[in-house]
């Protein structure tokens, strides 16, 4: 299991060694960090693999495959995304070592508003708005339901789907909630398991992705899972490009089964010029930018993180190898 942090003698001044962001923003992070908490010394990770000083956590985006095997001493890693699939796929990536995931309020607070915008986006018929006014076309089809008219189901009930479904609660859409264990919220139906996947989709009008990238999610959202949606449901992408299988949504929706579907994530990101998604009437398409906070606010979680850990607290967001996510 995890060493616990306070074999470690608690330190006034943690070093930090950062490799995200590449060298290029190292010195953006440093000045961050000695504004915001100047008890936190920072280097540049190439910097502290050899220093006399190991460093006490590392802060990661994408750091070359064997790497991170040569700190064995950190007290935890840190990573500025909320996924780190990317990561736990490295062979040598030391599995002993707590792993903490991107969170802050912030980051929630902008996944929740991109799924209100993207719901209202599509229950209103905005894309076709859009299509019509790039070829200035001037016709209406009236729209009269209202949020509370328009039941909306997340799949991946975590730290961030549970933000999202308050959020669309204030909203008065009505929420249903889809999750491994089921874990309960007030004024959300919950539904569990794979057992329970069918009855969840069945009172599904708006789908949104939010699971984590796994063996058990990958190509998760098929034909089977989109074709037990009602007809003309939607869908809203913003967990992993490859829980979703495009070809099936866009059987479905040149079927007409589903009505629209607005996607912030692909299989091959950058999206490729000659996908078919780009054009499709009934598909909104964001460049991976649904949730990304500011440096400054992941500098403040970090920092949130780090004193947890000094405490020797658990910080909420630690990876899970066992769950794999
Ligand atoms: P969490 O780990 O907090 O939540 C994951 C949820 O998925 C949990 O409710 C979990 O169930 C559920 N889950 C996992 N595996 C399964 C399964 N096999 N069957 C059913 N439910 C399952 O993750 P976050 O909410 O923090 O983030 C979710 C994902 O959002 C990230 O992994 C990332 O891919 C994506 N993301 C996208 C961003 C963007 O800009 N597009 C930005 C940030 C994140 P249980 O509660 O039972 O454990």
């Amino acid at each position: 299991m995890f060493p616990d942090p306070c074999e470690f003698p608690v330190k006034h001044t943690p070093l930090l060694a950062i490799e995200s962001g590449g060298i290029e923003n190292y010195d953006l992070w440093k000045n961050i960090f000695s504004q915001i908490a100047p008890d936190i010394q920072t280097i540049w990770w190439e910097a502290a693999e050899n220093s006399p000083a190991p460093p006490d956590y590392l802060l990661v985006s994408r750091p070359p495959v064997g790497k991170i095997a040569h700190f064995p001493r950190v007290k935890a890693i840190l990573c500025t995304g909320a996924g780190v699939d990317h990561l736990v796929s490295d062979p040598a990536w030391p599995r002993d070592i707590p792993l903490v995931r991107m969170g802050g309020q912030r980051t929630a607070q902008l996944m929740a508003e991109y799924v209100l915008w993207a719901c209202l986006t599509l229950y209103r018929g905005a894309r076709t708005w859009a299509w019509q006014q790039e070829r200035r076309i001037f016709e209406r089809e009236i729209i009269t339901c209202v949020a509370s008219e328009v039941p909306v189901g997340i799949m991946g009930f975590g730290h961030l789907g549970r933000k999202v479904a308050k959020t669309l609660l204030d909203n008065n859409f009505p929420v249903l909630g889809w999750s491994r264990r089921g874990t309960p919220l007030e004024g959300v139906e919950v539904f569990s398991g794979n057992t329970q996947l069918k009855d969840f989709l069945a009172k599904t009008h708006i789908l949104i992705n939010l699971l984590p990238n796994t063996q058990e999610t990958r190509d998760k959202i098929d034909k089977d899972v989109l074709s037990a949606l009602p007809l003309g449901a939607c869908i809203v992408n913003v967990g992993r490009g490859n829980q979703l299988v495009e070809e099936d949504l866009l059987q479905l929706l040149n079927a007409g089964h589903l009505s629209g579907a607005v996607l912030d994530v692909f299989r091959h990101e950058p999206l490729a010029q000659n996908s078919p998604l780009w054009g499709h009437p009934k598909i909104t398409i964001s460049p991976h930018a649904a949730s990304e906070a500011s440096r400054y606010d992941h500098a403040r979680y970090i920092v949130d993180v780090i004193e947890t850990l000094e405490k020797c607290g658990e910080p909420e967001l630690l990876y899970d190898w066992k769950r794999g996510y």
